[in-house]
C-alpha cells in the first residue's frame, strides 16, 4: 500500500525529504514509514484543493453521490484488509476494527444522500415585486484533524458530508494512525474522485494546523481532539474567522438507578466502557450507582469484567488490546495509583498487564475501582483507558448534580424503567448524547457532537450537512405583476 502523502492526485513524500515512524502499539514493531510534512506540504494541499474546487462543486449532487456510493462499496469490499491494517496501528481488536469500517462506510453512504437534499427555500417578501430566495452552497475549501482513536470513522464522518456538499479536503490524521488515513486516500482515487478533491498530508501537527489556520483559502476546518488542542485551534482560527467544528474531549457519567434492569445496565456499561479499551471521547468515565443495588450492580459488572481477555488485537477471542502509547498508559496508572492512595479500593486489575514475551507493556488491565470521590484525578481527568470507578448515590438530585459536575458535556448514560425518570433525567443531563437505557448510541443518522467544553457543531444526521453550507440571501427584486 501507499505511504505517501496525497496531494492533488499525487503521492508524495514531505518536502523535507523527513519522515516518521508508525509503530504497531501491541509490540513496538515498526511497520512503516511516513511523510513527516509541514507547513509547505499543507500549503501545497490547500492549493491542490483549491485548484479542484471548481470542478467538483459544478458536478451535481447526484454525481457526487454516485461517487462516494462507490467508495463506500469500496470500504466494504476491503473491510478485512482495512481493519487488519487497522488493528496493526491502532491496537484495537479485530472485530471491532471491522466494525468501525462498518461505521466509517456508513458515514459515506448518509452523507452521499443527505447532500441531495440541500434544498433552498424562496420566503414570501413583504414587497410585492420582490422574492426572497435562501441558497445554501459549499463553503469551499475545507480541512480536518483527526485523533487516533478512531482512525477511519473520524475522516469520513467530515469527509463524507464536505464532498457531498461540494467542498474539497485536506485531512491531517494523527500520527499515530496514518495508514487508514492513506488507504482511505487510495480508495477515493480508485473510486474515481476527482484530484485534488481529497488530500492527505502526515506530519508536523503544529506547523500543519497553523498553515490551514492562517491561510485565507480554507473557510472551515474540523477537529476531533483533546479539548486542550482544541482551544489552541479556537485561538487560531481568529485570525481568519475561519469556521470550526470541534469535537472535543468527554468524561461521561454512567447512573444507575434502582429500578434499572442490572443486567442490561452491566452490558451498557461494559459496551461504554471497554469499547477500544476505554479510548473514546464517549466512553463513560465515572459510574454512579444507587445505594440500594449498588452491591448487587458491582458483583454483576465484576463477573463480566474478570472474563474480558486482554492481549494482540489481532489474536482470536481478545476484548482489550494495547493503550496506544506509553503516556497513554502511564495517564491511566496515575489516576489508579491517585485513586488508591485517596482511599479507593481496587476490586479488579489496577495495573498493567504482563503479556508473553514479544509483546510491549502497553496492556492495562481491565480495572474496576470502589470508590472514588470528588477530588480524585479519576473524577475530572478524561480516563482513556480501561478503568471503572464507581460510587454510591441516594437520590435523583443527587445523581444529576454529581453527573453535571463536569467541565465536559459529551455524552452521559443512564439505567431506570421509571418513564417519567427517563424524560426527567434525560433533559437534566448537560450532555449532547444521552444513551439512556443504551450503552451504544452512536449511529450515522442521530447528531454526534458536545456541549461545554466537548466543543460544537455535530456530526451525523441531517445536521451534519450544515457544518459545510454557506446560507445565502438573494433579495430579487423588480419582479413586478402581469
Ligand atoms: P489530540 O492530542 O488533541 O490530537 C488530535 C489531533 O490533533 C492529532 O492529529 C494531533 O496531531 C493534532 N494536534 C495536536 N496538537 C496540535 C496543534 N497544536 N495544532 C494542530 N493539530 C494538533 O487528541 P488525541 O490524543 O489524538 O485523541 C484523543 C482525544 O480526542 C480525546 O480527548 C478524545 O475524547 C477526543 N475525541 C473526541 C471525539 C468527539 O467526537 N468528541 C471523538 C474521538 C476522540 P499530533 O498527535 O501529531 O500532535
Amino acid at each position: 500500500m501507499q505511504t505517501r502523502n496525497l496531494i492533488g492526485g499525487q503521492w508524495v513524500g514531505a518536502l523535507s525529504g523527513r519522515e516518521e515512524p508508525v509503530n504497531d502499539p501491541a509490540t513496538d514493531e515498526q511497520i512503516a514509514m511516513v511523510p513527516h510534512g509541514g507547513s509547505l506540504d499543507a500549503r501545497a494541499a490547500i492549493e491542490a484543493a483549491y485548484d479542484a474546487l471548481g470542478g467538483w462543486q459544478q458536478r451535481t449532487a447526484n454525481e457526487r453521490a454516485k461517487l462516494l456510493h462507490r467508495l463506500a462499496a469500496l470500504m466494504l469490499e476491503r473491510q478485512e484488509r482495512l481493519a487488519v491494517l487497522m488493528t496493526r496501528e491502532q491496537g484495537k481488536p479485530l472485530a471491532e476494527s471491522r466494525g468501525e469500517i462498518g461505521y466509517a462506510a456508513s458515514f459515506i453512504e448518509w452523507a452521499a444522500e443527505e447532500g441531495k437534499r440541500l434544498y433552498g427555500e424562496i420566503i414570501p417578501a413583504s414587497h410585492a415585486d420582490k422574492r426572497i430566495l435562501v441558497l445554501r452552497q459549499p463553503v469551499g475549501v475545507t480541512a480536518c484533524i483527526t485523533p487516533w482513536n478512531f482512525p477511519a470513522a473520524m475522516i469520513t464522518r467530515k469527509l463524507g458530508p464536505a464532498l457531498a456538499a461540494g467542498c474539497t479536503m485536506v485531512v491531517k490524521p494523527a500520527p499515530q494512525t496514518p495508514l487508514s488515513a492513506i488507504a482511505l486516500g487510495e480508495l477515493s482515487i480508485e473510486a474515481g474522485i476527482p484530484a485534488g478533491v481529497v488530500n492527505i498530508i502526515t506530519g508536523d501537527a503544529e506547523a500543519i494546523g497553523d498553515e490551514l489556520l492562517s491561510n485565507p483559502v480554507v473557510r472551515k476546518l474540523s477537529f476531533t481532539g483533546s479539548t486542550g488542542v482544541g482551544k489552541l485551534l479556537m485561538a487560531k482560527a481568529a485570525q481568519n474567522l475561519t469556521r470550526l467544528s470541534l469535537e472535543l474531549g468527554g468524561h461521561a457519567p454512567f447512573i444507575v438507578f434502582d429500578d434499572a434492569d442490572l443486567d442490561a445496565a452491566v452490558q451498557g456499561a461494559m459496551a461504554t466502557k471497554f469499547r477500544n479499551m476505554g479510548q473514546t471521547c464517549i466512553c463513560a468515565n465515572r459510574f454512579l450507582v444507587q445505594d440500594r443495588i449498588y452491591d448487587a450492580f458491582v458483583g454483576k459488572l465484576l463477573e463480566v469484567v474478570k472474563g474480558l481477555k486482554v492481549g494482540r488485537g489481532s489474536d482470536a477471542g481478545v476484548h482489550v488490546g494495547p493503550l496506544i502509547n506509553d503516556a497513554a498508559v502511564q495517564k491511566v496508572e496515575a489516576q489508579v495509583e491517585d485513586a488508591k492512595a485517596k482511599g479507593a479500593r481496587v476490586l479488579a486489575g489496577g495495573c498493567r498487564w504482563a503479556g508473553p514475551a514479544g509483546l510491549s507493556n502497553r496492556f492495562f488491565q481491565p480495572t474496576v475501582i470502589d470508590g472514588f470521590t470528588d477530588d480524585m484525578l479519576i473524577n475530572r481527568q478524561e480516563t482513556f483507558g480501561p478503568v471503572a470507578p464507581l460510587r454510591r448515590f441516594t437520590t435523583e438530585g443527587e445523581a444529576l448534580r454529581l453527573a453535571n459536575d463536569s467541565i465536559y458535556g459529551l455524552s452521559a448514560y443512564f439505567y431506570t424503567r421509571d418513564a417519567g425518570r427517563l424524560m426527567r433525567v434525560a433533559e437534566g443531563l448537560e450532555y449532547g448524547i444521552i444513551g439512556a437505557n443504551d450503552g451504544g448510541p452512536s449511529t450515522v443518522q442521530a447528531p454526534f457532537g458536545g456541549m461545554k467544553q466537548s466543543g460544537f457543531g455535530r456530526e451525523g444526521g441531517k445536521y451534519v450537512m450544515s457544518e459545510y453550507v454557506e446560507i445565502k440571501y438573494v433579495s430579487w427584486g423588480g419582479v413586478g405583476s402581469a
